[in-house]
């Protein structure tokens, strides 16, 4: 039976994606009928691709342990998927589970999905088996490029950045973009970070080979312009220059930009990128950051015009990406000039000569425009106008929202409507609490083209994750590390 009211609690539960009314779903669920989901289920896996099944085989053991049901591999596909290698269907009945998907990728989203919807047996003090509604489901993105983007700020704990980028899987994010903020411990350059830095070589190893699993892959930012303070501006550290001063050529006066005429400089910064674009597993993007940057103004930059100086230093850089067999990313706003009226409301903070980027940059740089709705955080509108400039001039182009939710489908719509490259989810320093399922929740459904719906999808979700990590820790629980703040309950007077 399908009603309104089931289909609701479906999605409320189902945490990503596949509402009536989306332009790529097709679903049906019966929330009142359950079907077994365990050791007596067989999965039918149907995928050319044979690693499908070992992988689902070895992951619904992990989830589900004892419990788990049996998968059988068929190479046929008798289901009618949708196009793209990340489409894929799912049946749930009395007979059984069958996923059929076109690739590996397809199968992972339908497993999440169902992962998503299943729920223990009622009736017993602890879990004897689980249970799954009878559905069926044909679902496929709405973008092809679908990222969250990561601060590993001094103040994160590391267990926090692992349960995003696995939270950000289950919610069928195909790429998570990691800003290091300091906090990466490069051996060629040990001087670049604060002391005893978390985002170790390791680490990252770790957790790229964690996301290549679970079907997201990592990306790696150095910012490469502004920004090279590696901490936020409001504070005035600097996670180089405070505690090692020695390095003050590399970087402009007040350390915001990096000096870019200084061809010390130069090397640092691609010894930097080859470093990380090789400990991320050579991934196909780097993003170079190169947001909000001041005019450089060190005696030797002010030589070259500004709009000269800086085109050469993101082209150099891009096409260094370039020959590692990657694509750069950077940020939109210096390539639209402040005062331009035909941005007004928009983010743009360029000046008139590094607006002359958006002619003489590279087109293969992927433009990833930021619009946040500032003063107006529920804005929604239909034409995100400076998205489409860089479209007609030819770059790819990612919209990339906040915590602006309600603008978060139209953008991925319009996104999609004009041939854009994705959509990226920025959270900076919010990833936590409401704003951190906001952000996630939203972000998920719009770049899967389905209205938006909250419920207890989040929560349930991110416990998941903590059960894959096997967290024991009280603080890497919940989207808070604290109920109350630390010290609340001592008495001061
Ligand atoms: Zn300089």
């Amino acid at each position: 039976m399908k009603t309104i009211l089931s289909i609701s609690m479906a999605i409320a539960l189902a945490a990503s994606a596949f509402a009536a009314g989306g332009p790529n779903q097709k679903f049906t669920c019966d929330m009142k009928t359950y079907v077994p989901f365990d050791a007596t289920t067989t999965v039918t896996v149907e995928c050319p691709d044979p690693a499908a099944a070992k992988w689902l085989g070895s992951h619904l053991a992990e989830w589900f342990g004892a419990y788990a049901p049996t998968v059988k591999a068929a190479a046929a596909t008798s289901a009618a998927l949708p196009e793209g290698d990340e489409a894929y269907a799912a049946t749930t009945d009395a007979d059984g589970v069958k996923i059929s998907a076109n690739t590996l990728a397809g199968v992972r989203w339908a497993s999440y999905t169902l992962r998503q919807l299943v729920i223990a047996k009622r009736g017993t003090f602890k879990t004897e088996g689980y249970i799954v509604p009878k559905l069926s489901i044909t679902d496929r993105p709405h973008l092809g490029f679908r990222a969250v983007h990561l601060c590993w700020f001094p103040e994160v704990r590391p267990a926090q950045i692992e349960r995003a980028i696995r939270l950000a899987a289950l919610l069928k994010f195909n790429y998570a973009i990691i800003e290091p903020w300091g906090m990466y411990g490069s051996e060629k350059h040990p001087w670049w970070h604060w002391p005893n830095p978390t985002m170790t070589k390791a680490e990252v190893s770790r957790l790229v080979a964690i996301g290549k699993d679970l079907g997201i892959t990592l990306i790696p930012q150095l910012n490469a312009y502004g920004h090279a303070t590696s901490a936020r501006g409001c504070t005035q550290k600097h996670a180089m220059l405070d505690l090692q001063p020695e390095y003050e050529p590399l970087f402009e006066p007040g350390g915001w930009n990096w000096c870019i005429s200084n061809p010390e400089t130069q090397r640092v910064l691609r010894e930097l990128i080859a470093e990380m674009h090789e400990n991320f597993g050579n991934p196909p993007f780097f993003h170079l950051g190169c947001d909000e940057a001041d005019p450089q103004t060190c005696p030797e930059c002010v030589k070259t015009p500004n709009d000269v100086l800086v085109c050469r230093h993101i082209t150099g850089l891009a096409e260094f990406v370039k020959s590692r067999g990657a694509r750069a990313m950077i940020w939109h706003d210096m390539l639209l000039e402040r005062g331009d009226p035909r941005w007004k409301g928009f983010v743009h903070h360029g000046t008139k000569l590094t607006a002359t980027l958006a002619d003489t940059l590279p087109k293969d740089v992927i433009i990833c425009d930021w619009q946040y709705s500032y003063g107006d955080m529920k804005e929604t509108r239909k034409d995100w106008p400076t998205m489409g400039y860089f479209k007609e001039k030819g770059f790819p182009v990612a919209g990339c929202p906040w915590m602006n939710a309600n603008a978060m489908k139209p953008m991925a719509d319009y996104i999609a409507k004009i041939g854009g490259f994705g959509f990226i989810e920025t959270t900076w320093h919010h990833l936590r609490g409401a704003d951190w399922q906001k952000m996630y929740m939203s972000a998920a459904y719009a770049a899967w083209g389905s209205p938006v719906s909250h419920g207890v999808s989040f929560q349930r979700s991110l416990r998941m994750v903590g059960h894959d990590m096997k967290i024991a820790d009280y603080l890497d629980t919940g989207h808070l590390n604290y109920q109350v703040p630390p010290g609340w309950w001592v008495d001061n007077n």
